[in-house]
């Protein structure tokens, strides 16, 4: 296992356990904790060298800090880093839910603590709240030894969060998709230039960079037999020197034993490997959403006056993502939604990309009926 020194005076693994997709009890109502099978790949990771395990107050309904304390137990509590997180939305009153987050991990400290999932609408509430000064607090008490937040904004609501810092290390969603489509070269930047020490969250996009199509797959495979599509996705973020630990949320002890080999061998991809990634990376997008160039020669003669490229920028983060994602359509005025779509066909002939809107305005009506706000 290779180690970051990010963190003075600490030697932290460069992958993180993730305690938010543990195994769970299928055929049980409510879908309890695996504990056996999730307790087998704490022991695994801590065999393979990991010593950072990140949990939240809500994962898991809040059993994911208990199962880990359990876990944990029969190892020593300064061999291991513990991170949690404050949830605003699930309990505004932070200093109860920090009481009951030490309670549940049985612990006195918490080694990296974070505010969770930081998004723009969020943002003013979780300053205004009083909770950055009550934990900055029990910081200087001990009980808290890094300070920081997980993040899901815009480059703008970053560069104001970092104004209220200081902060000793950041959270992001980072992996090579993200890089060529979304935020998150931005984000990273800002971070690095800021000197912030980089946790990195989703490294494989909630697991569809493990997959991808058969065959973008088939070429990355083929080019390096014996790694995986996740090893791929992990050498790529050892590029970015920024990164300090990235976290992988593992659910079967076969995917804890395949990202310890990654990290214990340590190697970056090299130039060329990267470029081949990017490619990859691009075929695959090609397959599963529409490469809209945000041109805008369709939106003219528009009679129900559609905004088709932010539609078809929704339409692609469902498909990329989960369809959880339809409900971004719900932000756009009524009326302009693909619903209104009349399917009278003026758009088409002026799209270079010989796009099908129409199509695709009646698949997104459809998921819209599954998929409410
Ligand atoms: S087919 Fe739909 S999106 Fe295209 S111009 Fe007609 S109403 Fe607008
Ligand atoms: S014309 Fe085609 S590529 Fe251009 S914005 Fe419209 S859908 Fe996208």
């Amino acid at each position: 296992m290779k180690y970051t020194q990010a963190f003075e005076g600490l030697s932290v693994s460069r992958l993180g356990m993730g305690a938010m997709r543990l195994p769970v009890q299928e055929n049980q109502e409510g879908k309890p904790l695996d504990f056996e099978a999730a307790r087998e790949i704490i022991r695994r990771c801590i065999e393979g060298g990991i010593n950072y395990f990140d949990t939240a107050y809500i994962y898991h309904g809040g059993h994911s800090e208990t199962f880990l304390a359990k876990a944990l137990a029969e190892y020593p509590r300064d061999s291991y880093f513990l991170a949690d997180k404050f949830n605003l939305q699930a309990n505004p009153d932070f200093r109860a839910q920090f009481a009951q987050q030490l309670e549940r991990l049985n612990t006195d400290y918490i080694d990296f603590y974070l505010l969770h999932g930081i998004q723009d609408s969020w943002e003013e509430p979780m300053l205004q709240s009083g909770c950055i000064e009550y934990f900055r607090e029990m910081k200087a008490q001990g009980k808290i030894r890094h300070f920081g937040f997980s993040f899901h904004g815009s480059p703008d609501s970053l560069r104001r969060l970092l104004a209220a810092g200081p902060w000793d290390f950041v959270q992001i969603q980072l992996n090579y998709m993200d890089w060529l489509f979304e935020d998150a070269k931005e984000l990273y930047e800002i971070l690095d230039q800021a000197g912030i020490p980089i946790l990195v969250m989703e490294p494989l996009r909630g697991g569809r960079l493990a997959s991808l199509n058969p065959q973008t797959a088939e070429k990355l495979l083929a080019a390096q037999p014996g790694k995986s599509l996740a090893s791929w996705g992990m050498r790529w973020l050892m590029r970015l020197p920024r990164v300090a630990v990235v976290l992988s949320g593992m659910s079967n002890p076969d995917q804890a034993q395949d990202n310890i080999a990654t990290f214990s061998e340590g190697k970056p991809l090299s130039e060329e490997e990267s470029a081949l990634l990017m490619q990859a990376c691009q075929e695959y997008r090609a397959s599963v959403a529409a490469a809209c160039t945000g041109c805008r020669y369709c939106t003219d003669d528009c009679p129900m006056g559609l905004d088709i490229p932010r539609i078809l920028n929704i339409y692609n983060a469902i498909k990329l993502d989960s369809e959880w994602r339809a409900s971004l359509l719900y932000s756009l005025p009524e009326g302009k939604r693909p619903d209104s779509c009349i399917c009278c066909g003026a758009c088409t002939g002026h799209c270079p990309q010989s796009f099908d809107i129409p199509a695709y305005m009646a698949e997104l009506a459809e998921i819209m009926k599954r998929v409410k706000p």
